[in-house]
This record gives C-alpha cells, sequence and structure tokens, in this order.
C-alpha cells in the first residue's frame, strides 16, 4: 500500500510537468481555440493564445493558407467554411507557429462540419442578361474583385455587431442553389435585399473602401468594405455611389443607393461577406457570442 501511494505521488508530481513538457517541447507555448457556426457558409473566429511575444503564424484551411495577425490576446484569423465543404465531413485547420528565436511548432485541429440545409432558387434572366456571363469584360472586373476581397488588411477596423445594411425586406437569402435559366448556376454566395430603387445603403461596420466599380458588366456598381483582417464587405447592384476608394466609413454611413445595374431582375441590394475571399453568411456576423472574439466588444 506505502509503495503503491509512493508511486501515485510521484505520477501526481511528475503529470504537470510532462504535460507542461509536451506543450513546451519546441520551447514555444500556445492555446489554439476555435469558435464559430462549423456549417458551410459559416465563420470560424481561430485564436492562438498565450504565445511569447514575436511569434508569427501561418493557417491552411480549406485548400488555402494565409497570415494570422496579432491581437491583444496572442494571433488569430477569421476563416469560412467553404459553402461546398462536404457536410457531415471532418476537415483538418492546420497552424504553423515560429518564434523570434527560430523554433516553431504545429498545431492541427479537426473540425467537424455540421449539415445546414438550403433551399433551391431557380430565376429566369433575360437574354441580354445572360450573355453578361460570358462578356470578358466581365472576367477583368471579376479579378478585380476578387483581388480586394483576399486584400488581407492587418490591424482591425470593426467592433461588435454588423448591422443590416438596408432595412428592406430580403427577397433571397444566403446560401441557396441556384437553377438560372434551367442551369445549376452555383450557391447564392450573399443576401438580397428588395429596397426601392434610390433607397439608402449602410455600412454594417467601420471599414476602409477599397473598391468602388462603376458600371461592372455583371455586379453593376459596386463597393467593396475591408474591415480588416482579412473580412470584406461587398455591395452590389447600386444606383449611385456615394464613396471614394481610400475613405473610412463609419457603422450606419450611407454608401450608396440601392438600384438594378449589372445582371439583376430588378431593383434590390446584393450584401455578402468574407473571410479571406471565402464567403460567410453575413447572419453570423450581425449576431455572434462576445466569447468568440472578446476585444471586439471594448
Ligand atoms: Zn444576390
Amino acid at each position: 500500500m506505502k509503495k503503491f501511494l509512493v508511486s501515485l505521488l510521484f505520477v501526481l508530481l511528475t503529470l504537470p510537468a510532462l504535460s507542461q513538457g509536451e506543450d513546451g517541447a519546441a520551447g514555444l507555448d500556445a492555446n489554439l481555440r476555435v469558435r464559430g457556426s462549423t456549417w458551410p457558409g459559416g465563420a470560424l473566429f481561430v485564436s492562438v493564445e498565450d504565445v511569447p511575444e514575436g511569434t508569427k503564424g501561418t493557417w491552411k484551411w480549406a485548400g488555402r493558407t494565409g497570415e494570422l495577425t496579432p491581437a491583444p490576446y496572442g494571433l488569430r484569423t477569421g476563416l469560412a467554411v467553404p459553402l461546398d465543404a462536404s457536410a457531415g465531413g471532418q476537415a483538418t485547420l492546420t497552424i504553423e507557429l515560429e518564434n523570434a528565436d527560430g523554433s516553431s511548432k504545429t498545431l492541427t485541429r479537426k473540425i467537424q462540419v455540421d449539415k445546414k440545409w438550403r433551399p433551391v432558387q431557380y430565376l429566369s434572366m433575360s437574354s441580354s442578361n445572360e450573355a453578361k456571363y460570358s462578356d470578358p469584360q466581365a472576367d477583368k472586373e471579376e479579378e478585380l474583385v476578387f483581388a480586394a476581397l483576399e486584400d488581407l488588411q492587418p490591424g482591425l477596423r470593426w467592433k461588435g455587431n454588423f448591422v443590416d445594411p438596408s432595412p428592406a425586406q430580403r427577397s433571397s437569402p444566403f446560401g441557396v442553389r441556384r437553377i438560372r435559366n434551367g442551369k445549376t448556376a452555383g450557391f447564392h454566395r450573399g443576401l438580397d435585399y428588395a429596397g426601392a430603387w434610390g433607397s439608402p445603403i449602410y455600412a454594417p461596420a467601420d471599414g476602409k473602401v477599397t473598391l468602388v466599380g462603376p458600371g461592372f458588366t455583371l455586379l453593376g456598381n459596386c463597393v467593396i468594405i475591408n474591415h480588416g483582417e482579412g473580412l470584406t464587405g461587398l455591395y452590389l447592384h447600386m444606383s449611385s455611389i456615394n464613396v471614394t476608394e481610400g475613405q473610412m466609413v463609419k457603422k450606419g454611413q450611407v454608401i450608396g443607393k440601392i438600384g438594378n445595374t449589372g445582371a439583376s431582375t430588378g431593383p434590390h441590394l446584393h450584401y455578402a461577406t468574407y473571410f479571406h475571399g471565402v464567403p460567410i453568411d453575413p447572419d453570423v456576423l450581425a449576431d455572434f457570442p462576445k466569447e468568440w472574439a472578446p476585444d471586439l466588444w471594448d
């Protein structure tokens, strides 16, 4: 019995040392936290906490890679669960850390992708609108838009929940599967608001205008707001634009008016949000728990 107690004491004494040894094996402690919505179109809030000062990090997720940005508690990034992620399956998030002293560490986390039902929407488009999808000019404009959506601008510009960019009724939800003129047209990557022509569009959060697209073939008059750290918002089909590239905008500020420009079947606002160029459901940003990113609520 005494021998047992002695060995138990030995185990208890060595346990903390062992676990500390594992965590700090490469001289680099880190605590990986993943919070958020794990269904396709959801957003993950990833943070690496308690890392030594000067540590840098990269993420690998869903076939893409990028840099972690500094946060008050370490490093972080927001990530999108792609709309075409296989629901019910698992995806792996990999974080590579490198400290100023040259030590490095790899952290991995398996993420279970939850199921989310997406309805099908049938759209009928005029032949003149349909032709815009195969216009080479639309491809050039798309490149500019993708570059602006993927533009990682370190430094957070927003706080708290996003607000609706329009009080109008929603006419098409995020993530529906679309059949356009009888052909599969992929997922609807934003939210539509059936606002009246000329009604105001409000910035849902503070940010910087990084793209103003006047009269784009498919997207019409469009604007991109960069909210920092890889989070961007896209506004399409506007009748007029009230902002210029490089301008800082405040939550609630009018950025333009609802219209019917580009490939659009009637006056409406298409509003989409992205982490690193991959669409996320804007409603996640409109209502997320404070503990996902505590410093966003200071
Ligand atoms: Zn839309």
